[in-house]
Order: C-alpha cells, then sequence, then structure tokens
C-alpha cells in the first residue's frame, strides 16, 4: 500500500480572477512554462469556469473547477454538473470552498452532495476542510470512489491573511484527518488520501509546508495569480 502520492499535488485557485480571457491565458501560460520541469509535483490550476475551455485548448496543465453542481442536467438555472466538466475535460473539482460557505450559504448537506456527484462522475475532488466537517461531508461516500478524494486542510485564520499556519502542527492535524477517514472509508483511504495545506502559502513558507510530514500538497490562493510567486512555490520542491 503506497502512503500518499509522492508527487506533491499544488493546486492555484484564483478564485474570482483574472477580469479577462487574455489575462487568464496569459498566466496560465507562464505557469505552465515555468513549471515544465517540475517532475515532483503535479500543478493544477482552478480557473473561473468561464476560462475552463480556452485554457484547456491551451494544454499543459491539468485543470479545476471551483465548484459542481450534484444532479446531472436540468432546470438548475447557473448551475454546472459534474459531466460539463468532464465535457471540457476538466478532471479535478474544489468542493466545498470555506467562501462558498462563507459568501453562498454553502452547507454540509450540499457539499455532501456535491462530493458524491463530482467523485461518481470520476473527478478527483477537493475537498475544503476548515474544521470538524469531515464526517458530514464524507457521510454516505463509498470507499470504491475514495481513490479520488483529496483533503485541503486550510485554517479559516490562516486563508488570505499572510498568516499561514507552523508546518509542525499541519501534521497533528493530517493525522486526525486521517484517523477520520479511517472511521469513514476505512485503511487504504486513510494511507492513501492526499492531504494539502492551504492559508497564505508564499514563495518564502512553501517549502517547509511541501516538507512537513503528512503534507501532500499545497492549495494555493492569491500567490497563484502573481506567476513568478506562483512558479517558486513549485519550484521550492524541484530543485
Ligand atoms: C484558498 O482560498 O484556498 C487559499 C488558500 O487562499 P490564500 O492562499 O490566498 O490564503
Amino acid at each position: 500500500m503506497k502512503k500518499y502520492n509522492t508527487k506533491k499535488i499544488i493546486i492555484a485557485n484564483w478564485k474570482m480572477n483574472p477580469q479577462n480571457s487574455e489575462q487568464a491565458a496569459s498566466l496560465f501560460k507562464k505557469i505552465v512554462l515555468g513549471v515544465k520541469k517540475s517532475r515532483k509535483s503535479k500543478v493544477v490550476v482552478a480557473p473561473p469556469f468561464v476560462f475552463l475551455p480556452a485554457l484547456q485548448k491551451i494544454g499543459g496543465l491539468d485543470l479545476a473547477a471551483q465548484d459542481v453542481f450534484w444532479k446531472d442536467e436540468g432546470a438548475y438555472t447557473g448551475e454546472i454538473s459534474p459531466k460539463m466538466l468532464k465535457n471540457v475535460g476538466v478532471s479535478y473539482v474544489i468542493v466545498g470552498h470555506s467562501e462558498r460557505r462563507e459568501f453562498l450559504g454553502e452547507t454540509d448537506e450540499m457539499i455532501n452532495r456535491k462530493v458524491k456527484a463530482a467523485l461518481s462522475a470520476g473527478l478527483k475532488t477537493v475537498l475544503n476542510f476548515v474544521k470538524d466537517e469531515l464526517r458530514s461531508d464524507l457521510e454516505g461516500v463509498s470507499q470504491r470512489f475514495a481513490k479520488n478524494l483529496i483533503i485541503a486542510y486550510e485554517p479559516l485564520w490562516a486563508i488570505g491573511t499572510g498568516n499561514a499556519a507552523e508546518p509542525d502542527d499541519i501534521f497533528e492535524m493530517a493525522t486526525y484527518i486521517r484517523r477520520n477517514i479511517f472511521d469513514i472509508l476505512g485503511k487504504k483511504a486513510a494511507y492513501e488520501t492526499p492531504i494539502l495545506y492551504g492559508g497564505s502559502v508564499d514563495r518564502k513558507n512553501a517549502e517547509a509546508f511541501l516538507r512537513a510530514r503528512g503534507v501532500g500538497g499545497l492549495l494555493v490562493g492569491g500567490a497563484s495569480l502573481l506567476s513568478k510567486e506562483f512558479i517558486d512555490i513549485v519550484k521550492s520542491i524541484n530543485v
């Protein structure tokens, strides 16, 4: 049984940025070029939905959506289905980001539906975890889909604040998360689910997180909008 992925997963969460497709394409191209030789990491870019097809066309990196709905089709104005994401070549999706909980009222019940729909569609599903909602968010998830689950641990006070957690504290949290995954999804998933850290990651602190025990990668917000900064983050584990 492999412990967890040896390649670090580094996800650029662009949130509601940039403002047009030219800027999105330009940023994406710079990142593709800058991380091309990075063998120790798997870099994934999560742009706003509207840029996904154009970035897919440019190619060079896997793409993530920042959200997904739990139904495949129908009268759900404004929503995007797992199938639609797959059809534009998206392979990852972030589910339950704390900003969606805060600004859009997403509940554990909604997040749980999204997790199940995304996993059963075969999307690698990055569940944003901020405190103790793991059990409700993963309730009823089948063990056979667990191989596509990724947990992104982000202390709320660290998101977008410039105050990152201490790498040493992440191990404790990762252990707690693995214990919960063991109870919900069994031993294999507990060992193999990558646990990412997110919250004010920058080029100065990235290496310590990437080398911290139990950390399978990073979810990077603000710093992923600055191509040089983000490339340095990726390179911190690849030099
Ligand atoms: C995030 O929102 O997922 C995040 C980690 O943001 P930041 O890196 O800006 O703290």
